[in-house]
């Protein structure tokens, strides 16, 4: 840790910096995404984890429980059946949580938009989705933009935000 930061401060400097910077600072630079994909998209998504790619880099490694995960990228289709698992994998997570919706089908249906009697249409009817990555499927580039925003977000929080459950709540009380 020390290393890292005599590399990014210069060694024997003083940093001055708020409290929501730091911690956006390591939250940021330590996204662990739940590893688990729907369909066809997690192939594009799991190449991107792949040594090519390589998201390592940013932190972000994936993990194989959500009570370890603090985002989760939906890559591929939900199905209704799947849709309670997915709910339930999301509520799993500590707050605070991120969502990245990877591809049409998650986006908004995809193909099954008109005739798939089976497809939620649009991953955001069931849980909140932070970033859309279009595509169909995206490109690995495409989803590493994804996370790269989403990075952008998180280093605009702040602690005195509202959690998404507060968020929640004061939708009900409303
Ligand atoms: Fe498959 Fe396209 Fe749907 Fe991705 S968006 S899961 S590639 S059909």
């Amino acid at each position: 840790m020390k290393g890292l930061l005599d590399q990014q401060f210069g060694q024997g400097e003083i940093v001055i910096s708020k409290v929501d910077d730091l911690i956006n600072w390591a939250r940021l630079s330590s996204l662990w995404p739940l590893g688990f994909g729907l369909a066809c998209c997690a192939i594009e998504m799991m190449t991107t984890f792949a040594s090519n790619y390589d998201l390592d880099r940013f932190g972000v490694i994936p993990r194989a429980t959500p009570r370890q995960s603090d985002a989760m990228i939906i890559s591929g289709t939900v199905t209704f059946k799947m849709a309670d698992r997915v709910r339930r994998l999301y509520e799993q997570m500590a707050e605070p949580r991120y969502v990245i919706s990877m591809g049409s089908c998650s986006n908004c249906g995809g193909p099954y938009w008109e005739h798939g009697y089976n497809v939620v249409k649009g991953v955001d009817r069931i849980i909140p989705v932070d970033v859309y990555v279009p595509g169909c499927p995206p490109r690995p580039e495409a989803l590493i933009g994804g996370i790269l925003k989403l990075r952008d977000q998180i280093r605009e929080e702040t602690l005195m935000a509202p959690t998404a459950v507060e968020k929640l709540m004061n939708k009900a009380k409303a």
